[in-house]
Formats: C-alpha cells, sequence, structure tokens
C-alpha cells in the first residue's frame, strides 16, 4: 500500500489511524509538545471501558502529561485511579490530561518538576501524600533521547542527561516511593524494544533502556516477598512528541514503517498493558518485560 503524507489507514476499529506522518513538524528542543503535533496522537480508545480494576488506587505517572504516559493516565481514570502526573514544563500538555481525568470523575495532581533535580524524588513523595495521602502504584516512564549517528558526537553533557532522565531517575524515585508502596503494590517501568534490538542512532538511549530492563528484573526478586510486583513494557515505535523532537524529519515521515505491522502505534494501544500490570489481573506477573511493539521479534 501506498500512503502519501497525512493519509489515513484504517487498521482498527477504533479510530483511523495514521500510517504516514508530515516530516514539516520538527520540534526544536525536548520534551516535545502534544498539541502541535501533525495528526495529533490518539490517546484514549473511546471503546475502552474500565470495569473498577484501580478503584480507589492512587497512581504517579512520570512523563504523564503527554504520549504513552497521557494515555495511561486515561485508562487508569477510567478504571478508577487518581492520578499524579509528573512532567518536565509542557503545561498545556499537562492541562489537557488533567482535564480528561477530571472529566473521568477521578482526581489529578500536576507536577512540573525536572527529575535531574536534587531532592526531585521525596518532593513527588510528599505532595503525594499530602494530596492523596498514599501510593499504590509508580509508573517510571519519563524519557529523552538524541539522534546521534556516530557514537563519537555523543557528548558527555548528553550521555549524562540521558542517563539522568532515562535510568537513574527511575532508580531514586522507586527508593522514594517504596517506603510507602504495600503488598498488591505494582511498579511499571517504561523501557524499549531498542534495549533489545539495540538503534544504531540511539545508542546511549538504548543503553538506558537495557538498564531499565535489568533493574526491572532484579528489583522484582528483591520485591517478592513483600508481593510488590515489578514489571516493564518495551514499546516499539509510538506516535508521541518524544519523535518529532528527537528524530530527523525523514525519519518522521515514515515513523513506524518497518515494523511487520507496517505503522507506529498510537499511545491506547500501550494503556491496558499498563492496567494490566499494575492491577490485579496481574499478580502472578513479576520481572517481565511485555514487547508492544508491531511484530518485531525480540528474544530476552
Ligand atoms: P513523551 O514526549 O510524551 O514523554 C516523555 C516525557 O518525559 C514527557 O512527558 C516529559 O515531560 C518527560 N521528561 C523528559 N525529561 C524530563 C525531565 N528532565 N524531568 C521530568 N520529566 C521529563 O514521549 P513518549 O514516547 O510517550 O515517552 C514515554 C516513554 O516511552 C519514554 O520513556 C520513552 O523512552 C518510551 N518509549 C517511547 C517510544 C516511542 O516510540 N514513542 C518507544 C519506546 C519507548
Amino acid at each position: 500500500m501506498n500512503y502519501p503524507y497525512a493519509k489515513y489507514g484504517v487498521i482498527h476499529q477504533c479510530k483511523d489511524i495514521p500510517v504516514a506522518f508530515p516530516p514539516d513538524q520538527h520540534q526544536h528542543g525536548q520534551p516535545g509538545i502534544e498539541y502541535v503535533m501533525n495528526p495529533l496522537p490518539i490517546s484514549e480508545n473511546p471503546n475502552y471501558v474500565g470495569t473498577g480494576k484501580l478503584k480507589g488506587k492512587v497512581a504517579i505517572i512520570t512523563g504523564g502529561d503527554s504520549g504513552i504516559g497521557r494515555a495511561v493516565a486515561i485508562a487508569f481514570a477510567k478504571e478508577g485511579a487518581d492520578l499524579v502526573i509528573v512532567y518536565l514544563n509542557e503545561h498545556r500538555d499537562a492541562q489537557d490530561t488533567e482535564r480528561r481525568i477530571r472529566q473521568l470523575g477521578r482526581k489529578c495532581l500536576l507536577l512540573p518538576v525536572d527529575v535531574r533535580s536534587p531532592g526531585f524524588a521525596s518532593y513527588i513523595v510528599d505532595s503525594t501524600l499530602k494530596a492523596f495521602g498514599k501510593i499504590d502504584i509508580l509508573i517510571n516512564n519519563a524519557g529523552v533521547q538524541y539522534f546521534q549517528t556516530s557514537l563519537l558526537d555523543i557528548s558527555e553533557e548528553q550521555l549524562r542527561n540521558t542517563f539522568e532522565v532515562n535510568i537513574l531517575s527511575f532508580i531514586l524515585l522507586t527508593k522514594a516511593v517504596l517506603p510507602h508502596l504495600r503488598p498488591g503494590s505494582s511498579i511499571v517501568n517504561t523501557a524499549s524494544v531498542t534495549a533489545y534490538l539495540g538503534n544504531d542512532t540511539l545508542m546511549d538511549y538504548s543503553s538506558t533502556k537495557g538498564a531499565i530492563v535489568s533493574f526491572t528484573r532484579a528489583l522484582a526478586r528483591n520485591l517478592a516477598p513483600q508481593c510488590i510486583r515489578v514489571n516493564a513494557v518495551a514499546p516499539g515505535p509510538v506516535w508521541t512528541p518524544l519523535n518529532p523532537a528527537s528524530i530527523p524529519p525523514e525519519r518522521v515521515a515514515v515513523f513506524g514503517r518497518d515494523v511487520p505491522l507496517g505503522r507506529a502505534a498510537q499511545p491506547y494501544e500501550l494503556a491496558p498493558t499498563y492496567v494490566l500490570l499494575a492491577s490485579d489481573d496481574g499478580s502472578y506477573i513479576t520481572g517481565t518485560t511485555i514487547h508492544i511493539n508491531g511484530g518485531q521479534m525480540v528474544t530476552d
């Protein structure tokens, strides 16, 4: 099939799903902004009806303003959870997410905070406890990626920044949240298919995602006696602000076309897996990474 830019192929019963994207939408600097994207990512499956799987739970989602984090937040709200949305500075995206969560009848606390800053983790925990009095679920999801064709072009500054956001923040926030978790609590970390397949233009990023998988496995073993489960999700290409903000326009145009399903995922297609892992439906799943990557074959 030949899809010109911005023509949508109807592949899923939920909505038209774009398979090609206008290349003239490179965003300068990260995090990217969702509300300027063309087409807008699809965060919500209108056919998804919650059944109270997370009723009364409190979930922290880093990077929850947009992309995968926003879709997870909406699905969690439909399942009855109150949300703490951590993000860097994309206030309008965050407010859009907050509005939808409130429409769904759940509470939402927006926390703009740099996860590289000293004390960020205790600030998130203290704010959450003040607003909701408890923490049940932690979704470590914030991330950055910087396209570089040679290792020689990866500056020390970029390397440290990528590791600080993508893996150090996960460990530090988990450490701060842990004393407040109880049996039945769940931690889900967003990894990436690049942890398994590598990516020749995202070498530092792929390394952080491999570290997330290993952290997930180790922590899952450590916390199993406390009945706290730890899992990861490894997405393939997903249409989120991360990509127009980080990859060259010509790659944006064909983003996701090279996977067996022939298209990028929409964020809402990731959300049910996070519900599974965060809820009692996943009560016997820990230390696992679930691959949502359009059919790319990976070996653990
Ligand atoms: P996104 O741009 O919507 O989300 C990235 C989030 O990270 C933003 O909400 C941003 O606020 C947050 N963030 C970045 N730097 C931060 C900082 N210093 N302090 C606080 N927050 C910060 O994009 P997304 O694709 O939804 O990304 C979510 C996760 O999914 C990331 O971990 C990413 O690596 C992972 N992932 C994405 C894809 C994809 O194709 N989109 C594929 C595999 C994995």
